[in-house]
C-alpha cells in the first residue's frame, strides 16, 4: 500500500500546542496520513525507553516508522575514526529502529571531500560491503536500509550512484530524494516521463522487485550551481519539482513506494496535498 507521511513535525503542529510522540503519532493520523519518518540526523539522543514509547505511540495509530540515521556519516572521509563512526551511526540507528518497531532506515553515504568522484565512490563502495557485514554479523539484516540520492553536486548519491550501492545486499533499497535529483539537475524533473526516466534507470539496476520497495522524498528545492540550497513548500512556484507528474509516473509503472514529504515546516500539510494529487489523479 502506498505510504504518505511528513518528516518529522510541522509548524503546524507545535502551533496547535503539541508536542510529544503521542500527539504527534495522532495528529499524523487524523490528518489521514499513514507514515513518518523520524529523526536521529543530529544524533541518537533518545533513551531505549522513550524510543519504545516512541514506537509504540506511532504503531498504535497504524503509522509506520521509518527512521533517517545521523547526517554526520561520511563513508567516503579518509580518516580512520570517522570510517569506524560512519558504520556504528548506522548499525545504532538499526538497532533503534528495530525497538521503535520501524522497518527501514535511510541514510546520506558520503560525500567527495578532496578526492575525485570515481575515488569516493569506490571508496564508499568498499565500504558499504563492509557495512554491509556489520549488518549481517549484528542480526540487523531482517531492516530495509536505504542509501539516499543527495541534493549537492560534491556529495555521492546521484540516481545511478545510489542503484549501484544498492546491488551490495539484498537489504539495501534506494531512497530517491526527487527534491535532490532535481537540484543537483538543475531542474530537471518536469514532466512525468522524466520522473519515469529517474525510476527506469533505477529499475534497470536494482530490478523490479527493490523498485517496488522504494523509499522516496519529496519536496521542492532551491538550487544553484552547486545543487541544494534549500528546503521550500509546496507554495513556491520557481523550483519544483512538482508532484503531479511524479503521480502520474507512479501510476504507469504501478509503483506504491514510501513517500515522505521535507517540505520546509509545511511536510503534514503538503503530505496531504500528496496524498489527495496521487488519488484524484
Ligand atoms: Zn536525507
Amino acid at each position: 500500500m502506498i505510504k504518505f507521511g511528513p518528516s518529522g513535525n510541522g509548524e503546524q503542529f507545535y502551533n496547535l500546542g503539541l508536542s510529544g510522540a503521542k500527539d504527534s503519532a495522532k495528529y499524523v493520523k487524523d490528518l489521514g496520513l499513514n507514515c513518518f519518518e523520524y529523526s536521529f540526523g543530529r544524533g541518537i539522543t533518545l533513551s531505549q525507553k522513550t524510543a519504545e514509547e516512541t514506537g509504540n505511540a506511532f504503531l498504535s495509530n497504524g503509522i509506520e516508522l521509518s527512521i533517517h540515521a545521523p547526517y554526520f556519516i561520511n563513508f567516503a572521509t579518509v580518516e580512520e575514526d570517522k570510517e569506524i563512526n560512519s558504520y556504528n551511526y548506522v548499525i545504532n540507528t538499526l538497532k533503534y529502529a528495530k525497538i521503535m518497531g520501524a522497518k527501514r532506515i535511510v541514510f546520506h553515504p558520503s560525500t567527495q571531500g578532496k578526492l575525485d568522484r570515481q575515488s569516493a565512490v569506490e571508496l564508499t563502495h568498499k565500504r558499504l560491503e563492509k557495512l554491509a557485514d556489520l549488518i549481517v554479523e549484528n542480526n540487523l539484516d531482517d531492516l530495509i536500509v536505504c542509501p539516499e540520492t543527495m541534493g549537492k553536486s560534491k556529495q555521492i548519491g546521484t540516481v545511478e550512484e545510489i542503484a549501484n550501492f544498492c546491488n551490495i545486499a539484498p537489504f539495501f533499497v534506494p531512497a530517491i530524494d526527487f527534491g535532490h535529483v532535481n537540484s543537483r539537475e538543475n531542474g530537471s524533473l518536469n514532466t512525468h516521463q522524466d520522473f519515469l526516466n529517474v525510476l527506469n534507470v533505477t529499475k534497470s539496476i536494482v530490478g523490479e522487485e527493490k523498485l517496488s520497495k522504494l523509499h522516496v522524498h519529496f519536496s521542492k528545492i532551491m538550487y544553484g550551481d552547486k545543487g541544494e540550497i534549500k528546503h521550500l513548500t509546496f507554495d513556491d512556484q520557481t523550483y519544483g519539482p512538482n508532484f503531479e507528474p511524479f503521480a502520474k509516473a507512479l501510476k504507469i509503472l504501478d509503483l506504491e513506494p514510501f513517500i515522505i514529504c521535507e517540505s520546509a515546516g509545511t511536510q503534514d500539510i503538503d503530505a496531504v496535498k500528496m496524498k489527495q494529487i496521487y488519488f484524484n489523479a
